[in-house]
């Protein structure tokens, strides 16, 4: 029977959007409420993870079961959901081709896809994560494993280590430790265990005003806090880890759990697509959020070569800037909306409290209520908002773009 050109020509859609974690379907949402018809989201698993609560259960303050839904049940109505990867872009052709084979069109890209964990970028450190001293936030099993090891260990010593280089939510690898912290004073047995942290840079977060919170928190917890040090090398066998500092150099201590959020960078399946700047991520003006050099491909969240620090709460204004940018470059009209830096990280300094930090691209206080710093302060108010408000918000509206 002869192909006829119809057979040939790929599926098409209006709105392509890789990737169907927080930024794919909160956009999707959004576009959808602001009546784009034909929106269908790239995404591979069946499960949606809500990775913020990660922290939580991995500080024992949360079960595993507030982390998942459906990624059906939390799919946009009218949004189509192919259940696939993208393997390549072919930006030209306005096509992207899925790993089963299948090459699907576009007239408009969203590209977020997020960010990789690159759990094989320090020697020994995959390895170390398969033994039961092996823990982080970072990945829903570990996440469960840490909640049961930091609950049940009495004394040692227990290393949490924070990279350098681009991540998602930098500071959320501390975020476990404070709740340890916290549950291990309840226990009265918080002075037999030695508690590290390893930072990157020359501070513990990197805003004096959040410094001075999470500073007297750790000084409360009696925790020893290494800056400019880097996890080098894990050796899972004799329990030990090698740290970088500039001056100090290399130098070996052991642990009896070792707590890490691992190196991150750009999906290395984007190379090559021609849309990547040199950091590897996707190149969009980071006001915009549109592509310099292919007007109908757009980038967001964790994949999106933006200026802020990477973040969900970055995305509530990115979603709405994208989506009403796009909506308007689809009437020929100009562009609405401009992305002003803003993201957020909710430090869990206690069970009880959270200092809450939100800043621009660069580290400036941008606080949600105006004028008021308090947020920044230790408060139960803020852990509150973290941990049972903003969980329902992000199921509920969130990614259903209605925030
Ligand atoms: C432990 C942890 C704690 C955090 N805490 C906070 C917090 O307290 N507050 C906060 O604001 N932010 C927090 N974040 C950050 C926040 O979760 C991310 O910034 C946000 O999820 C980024 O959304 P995204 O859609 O860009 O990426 P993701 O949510 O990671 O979604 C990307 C999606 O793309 C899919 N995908 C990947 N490759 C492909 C492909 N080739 N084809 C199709 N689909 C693909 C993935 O399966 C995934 O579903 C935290 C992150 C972590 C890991």
């Amino acid at each position: 029977m002869p192909v006829t050109d119809a057979a040939r020509r790929p599926t098409s859609h209006s709105v392509l959007v890789i990737g169907g974690g927080n930024a794919g379907l909160s956009v999707a949402g959004r576009l959808r409420r602001l009546g784009v018809k034909d929106i269908a989201v790239i995404e591979p698993r069946t499960e949606h993870l809500y990775k913020p609560i990660f922290s939580h259960i991995a500080g024992g303050t949360a079960p595993a079961s507030k982390a998942v839904r459906s990624q059906r049940s939390v799919t946009p109505k009218g949004v189509e959901w192919i259940q696939d990867a993208v393997t390549s872009i072919d930006p030209d052709a306005d096509t992207v081709t899925l790993a089963s084979g299948s090459v699907v069109g576009y007239d408009h890209l969203i590209i977020c896809p997020g960010i990789q964990k690159d759990w094989d970028g320090i020697p020994g450190l995959a390895e170390a994560m398969r033994t039961p001293e092996g823990i982080s936030n970072y990945e829903f099993d570990l996440a469960q494993k840490a909640s049961a090891r930091l609950r049940d260990i009495t004394r040692g010593t227990v290393v949490f280590s924070q990279p350098a280089g681009p991540a998602s939510c930098a500071g959320a690898g501390q975020k476990p430790m404070y709740l340890a912290c916290d549950y291990w004073r309840a226990r009265g047995i918080l002075s037999d265990i030695e508690v590290v942290m390893l930072v990157p840079d020359e501070t513990v977060f990197g805003m004096p005003d959040i410094d001075r919170e999470l500073n007297r928190k750790i000084a409360e917890y009696g925790i020893t806090l290494r800056t400019q040090t880097t996890l080098g090398s894990v050796d899972a066998a004799s329990r030990t880890i090698v740290t970088e500092h500039p001056v100090r150099g290399s130098e070996t201590l052991s642990y009896d759990l070792l707590s890490v959020e691992p190196p991150q960078s750009a999906p290395d399946w984007l190379v090559g697509s021609g849309l990547t700047d040199a950091s590897g991520f996707v190149d969009v003006d980071p006001y915009t959020l549109r592509h310099p050099r292919h007007g109908n491909v757009w980038a967001l969240g964790d994949a999106a070569a933006t200026l802020n620090s990477k973040s969900g709460g970055a995305l509530r204004k990115q979603t709405l800037t994208l989506a009403k940018n796009l909506v308007a470059v689809l009437r020929g009209e100009p562009m609405p909306e401009r992305y002003n830096g803003y993201s957020v990280c909710p430090f869990t300094v206690s069970r009880s409290t959270v200092v809450f930090a939100e800043f621009d691209d660069q580290y400036r206080p941008v606080p949600s209520v105006p004028f008021w710093k308090g947020l920044a302060r230790e408060r139960r108010l803020t852990w509150v908002f973290d941990r049972h408000i903003l969980p329902w918000v992000y199921w509920h509206m969130i990614l259903q773009g209605r925030a």
